[in-house]
């Protein structure tokens, strides 16, 4: 009995911080878009936004997009808008992990993409 005790409370506390955050949430709703909006863009290429550090391409049109490393070379692409670009190399050292199958098998799924530059 005890014992549900213990896991009641943590629940009820947790049930009314959730409550508490979503009409937060939901009375900022509108800010949260418009700073969204806001966020800043330092550079754009085609269809992608580059923010301020690497690793922040968002496609403009709201698509996922994927990194992925040929080589020691960093891109990103967006498989809705078939469009890639080169973010960097040697940023991230995951790449040295990786075998030349990966970045065949990386390099094939763009083709056909454009490669905005
Ligand atoms: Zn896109």
């Amino acid at each position: 009995m005890d014992q549900d005790k213990w896991r009641t409370r943590p629940a009820r506390k947790t049930q009314g911080l959730i409550h508490r955050l979503s009409s937060m949430l939901r009375a900022l709703a509108g800010t949260a878009s418009e700073m969204l909006g806001q966020r800043s863009v330092s550079c754009v290429v085609g269809n992608f936004l580059i923010g301020d550090f690497f690793g922040d391409v968002r496609c403009r049109h709201g698509h996922p997009t994927r990194l992925f490393n040929i080589g020691r070379g960093h891109f990103v692409a967006c498989d809705i808008c078939r469009t890639f670009i080169f973010v960097g190399s040697n940023l991230m050292s995951s790449w040295r992990e990786e075998t030349e199958d990966i970045w065949r098998a990386n390099s094939d799924s763009v083709e056909g993409y454009e490669w905005l530059k």
